[in-house]
């Protein structure tokens, strides 16, 4: 089991969904050193507090290669198992109760990772949260979008045997110069197949990869999506059509998507009526978890009770949940 404790915020937190959280961002400094020593995996961190250093970057650049480094030390199922009990065992303490996670096959098969492996290890952890930790959750399969369409189109095909486990398919890593329009076929797939879809979109991309990502994926949701705000159009086709926007605010500060969190936009997109909800994208390595990101925005942008109820009220309705637990969760919600 993993070695690093989970932490508990000082109040009681609100239940909540969390709906953007990439599995491998969840990767402790303290997790990373236990798995490199058994994999005999060498790091470039002589200790766990120089890498704990490193988790200071400062841009996306070195926090790539950190991210990318890291991923060395997950290599079996166990492993996987472990990272995905890890970040349940902090999501608890953070109020969530229903969690939407991503997963990266192309970073690991790419390493000579298995998907059966990666998605084998993930769904033990996860078929032991409604117990373990009274934490319901769906499974994301996410394409990289700076690596080509047929690799994706590879690996969904590679996920076929896998689709009963995935709830959606998702579209991440490096925006500018992917647009959605790269990845029409293999969303069209997933659609076929059932799935329901999401993408990154409008963090450092433009409103028009947003626009692609409704239009040309048929996505149910959009991830970020925080540069809607400089297109009018965009934002009345958002709400009319009540589409999510999963907007992670500390880590659009730790890249630079805003300068300073009482700059964010997220008063703004609640004022225009969108279904905003508010996440923890890679938490290990942005500065915090689902409860974390609440606080943050509370402090730095002045939010009362009654907004950050509905930010978790947003998590539940914006949730691929069926209706029966989510009616169940709002109940909660509304009774604390
Ligand atoms: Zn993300």
């Amino acid at each position: 089991m993993p070695s690093t404790p989970a932490s508990a915020p000082a109040h009681r937190p609100l239940p909540k969904a969390e709906l953007h959280l990439h599995i491998e961002g969840t990767l402790e400094p303290g997790l990373a050193f236990t798995l490199a020593e058994r994999n005999g995996v060498t790091l470039p961190y002589a200790t766990e507090d120089e890498l704990r250093r490193a988790y200071s970057f400062s841009d996306l650049q070195s926090f790539l290669n950190l991210y990318y480094a890291l991923m060395e030390v997950l290599r079996t199922e166990d492993d996987f198992a472990d990272l995905a009990h890890a970040y349940l065992a902090r999501a608890k303490e953070q109020g969530v109760r229903h969690a939407e996670i991503f997963f990266d096959p192309q970073a690991h098969t790419s390493r000579g990772v298995p998907l059966g492996t990666v998605i084998r290890g993930l769904a033990r952890a996860l078929d032991a949260a409604p117990e373990a930790y009274g934490i319901t959750t769906r499974l994301i399969m996410c394409f990289l979008r700076d690596e080509s369409a047929e690799s994706a189109l590879a690996t969904f095909e590679a996920a076929r045997p896998y689709l009963d486990r995935i709830t959606a398919v998702g579209l991440d890593s490096a925006e500018v110069g992917h647009p959605p329009s790269k990845f029409q076929e293999v969303f069209a797939l997933a659609r076929e197949a059932g799935l329901k879809c999401v993408a990154h979109a409008g963090e450092e991309g433009p409103a028009a990869y947003v626009w692609e990502a409704l239009d040309l994926l048929g996505v149910d949701r959009v991830d970020h999506g925080v540069r809607c705000m400089e297109d009018e159009r965009l934002v009345a086709r958002l709400v009319a059509d009540r589409i999510p926007l999963t907007v992670c605010p500390l880590s659009n500060v730790r890249l630079r998507v805003v300068d300073d969190l009482a700059d964010h936009p997220l008063p703004a997109m609640l004022d225009a009526g969108l279904l905003v909800t508010v996440n923890s994208d890679d938490p290990a390595y942005f500065g915090g978890y689902a409860d974390d990101n609440f606080t943050a925005v509370r402090d730095a942008l002045g939010l009362d009770d009654a907004t950050l109820r509905t930010l978790a009220r947003n998590s539940f309705l914006a949730s691929f949940l069926d209706e029966e637990t989510r009616a169940a969760y709002l109940k909660e919600l509304d009774a604390c």
